[in-house]
């Protein structure tokens, strides 16, 4: 192999479930890449249900939660994580996929035992696939890079509450089984779970995107008096900024892990196609230009490995991990970027074909430099801490 993961430092449980996942993706899941049920919404239910049952029958569906209902750790998560990401659609295959990934965890985290029973097993199992409803559409002035800015209302009425507002971007709402809402209150945030599909969550329409790796696409959604009971309130009222931080940071370095699989394959692609074919009377790998393209391309996926372990061992802590996966995230994302720009410019006019997947990974981690917080929206709050720090150590 052209590039070499890490398994020092990382438990045998870890590699033995990594090892096996990857040997799936690779000669299993990576023989789906060209499959024509990968529309430009992502793959049909029916292609994703014909992976899933082969991840099932292989013993390697949702592998990073064992059976006992205990989660690896977040750093035994990246080594996993990584190996399901080798392809695009290795993460749906064994349900490592996002939004997915995310939900679960904070219905393990914040979810009463009664709401754990309603939805998680069912989640686990893959059986449904889940959306998480936050961002809001700009036209309505609603909550993007600000959360703060959220329209979207829930009112109480007796034992139950009225949802009321419009969302927008929200991945897999089309064909998913269960939704978490987020809403304002007069306490403030609010995180509902709900059965899908709902009458009262109406898809308005699929979006043009220009990922297309997760069933279902991304949605812009209208919630008109969704009326649920009480009891389906994740935690408590006013804390939904709160639960979403705690699902935040690993959910953003889920992303990086899944994401660094994809651009290792991409780099392995790249110097497969560099050292098979010639230019001027000698491989393209020979030629200095390319050669360091392809140096750079190992040294952007080592340091992306890296960070991604060093974050995982603080959120491993039980620290929040905010700081330290905002820096992940833009570290990450923006290194991927230069790994998946170089590995199509190595590959010529066939990096921006259909015929590898190098091209899908290309678009793909554009799309990641803005979901889960822009990167300028991460450095602007990083800038905000190197300041508050500057002015504590100032009034020492
Ligand atoms: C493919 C995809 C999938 C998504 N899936 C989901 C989902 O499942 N559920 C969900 O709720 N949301 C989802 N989102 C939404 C995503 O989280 C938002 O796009 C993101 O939070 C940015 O919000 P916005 O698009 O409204 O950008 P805006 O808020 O309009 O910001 C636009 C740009 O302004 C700049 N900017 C903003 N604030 C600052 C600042 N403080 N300093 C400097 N620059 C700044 C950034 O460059 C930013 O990209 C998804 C988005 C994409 C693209």
């Amino acid at each position: 192999m052209s590039y070499t993961m890490e398994r020092r430092g990382i438990s045998d449980r870890a590699l033995a479930i990594a090892d096996k996942v990857e040997q799936f993706v690779r000669d299993t899941v990576a023989g789906y890449e060209r499959d024509p049920r990968l529309g430009a919404h992502g793959p049909s239910e029916d292609l994703s249900h014909e992976l899933k049952a082969l991840a099932r029958q292989a013993g390697l569906m949702t592998p990073h939660i064992l059976e006992d209902g205990g989660h690896l750790t977040q750093r035994e998560t990246a080594v996993v994580l990584i190996r399901s990401g080798l392809s695009p659609l290795g993460p749906l295959a064994v349900h490592t996929c996002a939004p997915d990934e995310g939900n679960m965890y904070l219905l393990g985290k914040v979810a009463s035992p009664e709401l754990q029973a309603q939805f998680l097993p069912r989640m686990i199992a893959g059986e449904i696939r889940s959306a998480f409803f936050m961002t809001e559409p700009a036209e309505d002035g609603g909550a993007g890079s600000d959360p703060s800015m959220m329209l979207t209302t829930c009112k109480p009425d007796g034992n139950h509450w009225v949802i009321n507002g419009r969302k927008t971007y929200i991945t897999g709402a089309d064909g998913a089984g269960m939704g978490i809402i987020m809403a304002k209150s007069e306490q403030g945030a609010c995180m509902f779970l709900v059965d899908l599909p709902d009458p009262a969550v109406r898809i308005e329409r699929i979006m043009d995107t220009i990922d297309n790796s997760m069933p279902g696409g991304h949605a812009v959604v209208s919630i008109e008096n969704l009326r649920l009971p009480a009891d389906q309130m994740l935690g408590e009222a006013g804390e939904g900024f709160k639960y979403a931080q705690v699902r935040l940071s690993p959910a953003r370095l889920s992303h990086c892990m899944r994401w660094l699989g994809a651009c290792i394959r991409a780099h392995e692609i790249a110097v497969d196609y560099t050292n098979r074919r010639h230019a001027f009377g000698k491989p393209l790998i020979d030629h200095e230009g390319v050669g360091f393209m392809l140096a750079e391309n190992a040294m952007d996926l080592k340091q992306a490995e890296l960070m991604i372990y060093w974050c995982a061992d603080v959120l491993d802590t039980g620290a929040l991990g905010t700081v330290e996966s905002s820096m992940a995230k833009v570290a990450v994302s923006e290194a991927l970027m230069r790994v998946a720009d170089r590995s199509v410019q190595c590959m010529g006019g066939q990096g921006v074909t259909g015929d590898t997947i190098v091209e899908q990974v290309f678009r793909e981690i554009r799309a990641f430099r803005i979901y889960d917080g822009p990167t300028e929206v991460h450095k602007w709050s990083l800038a905000k801490k190197i300041k508050r720090d500057w002015k504590e150590s100032q009034d020492m």
